[in-house]
This record gives structure tokens, C-alpha cells and sequence, in this order.
């Protein structure tokens, strides 16, 4: 085992970098640079042992699954949709809360002469979703401004996540069926967990405590 192990963190940038930040200062973890105003891909950090990649959101459960990164942030719609291979989940942050949700247009009447049509970038969980269900439907990957779907006749109904409803509002959509509670969660590589237990084990330890509000 690494009793003094260094440790890369992926973390996004955006809500996900901006929620975690506290509780990694708690940790005695702050980066030197600011992502959002610098191009550094890579940031130091005040431990020098420790340092973040700041990667797309739905790229970290790839970084920590291949080991590139000992640990991500990320959330639980992306984990979801990644399904979770080589990786450990071990607290959840309780940060970038929302529900991932079906919503359409109010009215919205199941076609009856072609399969449901679901625009959505989250494909596994909507197929997942519709098929515990029973029901045939047509999922249209899309990777961004769901909500225009429905007002275009692309799709029937979106899948997305769902925070204060407006932006939904703000398209004449309405929330129809919950899927899931989303927050976003700690991950760790499966072989950093064995090889670098003490370091992994000890941020882990002083994250909980933040969330916990210790
Ligand atoms: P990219 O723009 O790189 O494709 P993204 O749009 O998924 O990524 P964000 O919008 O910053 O990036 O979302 C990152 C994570 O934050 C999501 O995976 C989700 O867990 C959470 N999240 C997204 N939207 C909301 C929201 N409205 N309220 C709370 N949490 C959210
Ligand atoms: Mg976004």
C-alpha cells in the first residue's frame, strides 16, 4: 500500500466544480487556478500531493474507470448512463441535486399509429425507464436542449433533468413521470481504492464529515 500516494481528482467545471470546491477546502484541497478563467486542463492544488483534471461532465466516470483520474465527481445521471464499471460509489455529496424526469407538452396524446418517441441524451436510462414499464418506444439521442423536441414534432416526450421546473415552463412543457432523485456522487477507481487506500480513505473520510455538516 502507498502510505503517502498522490491523487488526481476529475471534476467538471460549471455547478459540479463550484459545489465541491468547499468540501475539498474542508479537506485542506484548493486549487491554484481558477477553471473557469484558465485553460489548464490540469490544476495544482494547495496539496501539493493532489491534483484535478477538469474534464466534461459525462467524461469522468471514464477517467476514474480507466485509473487516469484515482477519483471524480459526478453525477448520478451520468453514472447511470456509464453504468458504473470499474468504479466504486462511495458517498453521495448531496450537491447538483434534481430528479431526472419524463416531461412533454401538457396535452401530449400517445400516438397511435407509430411506437412513443423519446428525445433524450440519456438513452440507457430511458430505455431502462420505458421498458420496466412495457412500453415500445422510439428513444432520438440528443445531446443538449431537449425541450425543443416536443415543440418541433421530433419526438413525443423528453427525458431530462428537471431542477426548478422552469426552463420547462419556460417552453410550455410540463413535468409528467419522476425516474430518479440525481446528486452528485464520489468515485473511485476500483485499483487506486486497494493501491492508495490510506490517501483515498482519508480524503473520504474528511468529505463525509463536510457533507455531513460535521
Ligand atoms: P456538458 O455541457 O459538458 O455536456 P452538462 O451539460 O451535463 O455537460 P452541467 O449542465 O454542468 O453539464 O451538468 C453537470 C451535472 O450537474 C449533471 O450531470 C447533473 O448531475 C447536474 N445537473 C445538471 N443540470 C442540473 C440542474 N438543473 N440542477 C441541478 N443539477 C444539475
Ligand atoms: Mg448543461
Amino acid at each position: 500500500m502507498n502510505l503517502n500516494a498522490s491523487l488526481t481528482i476529475a471534476l467538471s467545471k460549471g455547478r459540479i466544480f463550484e459545489q465541491t470546491l468547499p468540501l475539498l477546502a474542508n479537506a485542506g484541497i484548493e486549487p491554484l487556478d481558477d477553471p473557469e478563467t484558465s485553460r489548464k486542463l490540469i490544476l495544482e492544488t494547495s496539496n501539493p500531493k493532489v491534483k484535478f483534471v477538469i474534464i466534461r461532465a459525462s467524461d469522468v466516470p471514464t477517467y476514474v474507470q480507466y485509473g487516469a483520474a484515482d477519483l471524480g465527481v459526478a453525477g448520478k445521471d451520468v453514472l447511470l448512463e456509464h453504468g458504473g464499471e470499474g468504479l466504486y460509489e462511495p458517498l453521495d455529496l448531496k450537491i447538483a441535486r434534481c430528479r431526472l424526469m419524463v416531461a412533454g407538452l401538457p396535452d401530449t396524446q400517445p400516438p397511435t399509429s407509430r411506437r412513443l418517441r423519446i428525445a433524450t441524451k440519456y438513452v440507457h436510462s430511458a430505455e431502462r425507464y420505458f421498458a420496466a414499464k412495457g412500453q415500445q418506444v422510439e428513444i432520438i439521442k440528443l445531446y443538449g436542449s431537449m425541450e425543443l423536441a416536443p415543440l418541433v414534432g421530433l419526438a413525443d416526450l423528453i427525458v431530462d433533468l428537471v431542477e426548478s421546473g422552469n426552463t420547462l415552463k419556460a417552453n410550455g412543457l410540463v413535468p409528467l413521470e419522476h425516474i430518479a432523485d440525481i446528486s452528485s456522487r464520489l468515485v473511485v477507481n476500483k485499483a487506486s481504492w486497494k493501491m492508495k487506500h490510506e490517501a483515498v480513505s482519508a480524503l473520504l473520510t474528511s468529505l463525509r464529515e463536510s457533507v455531513d455538516g460535521e
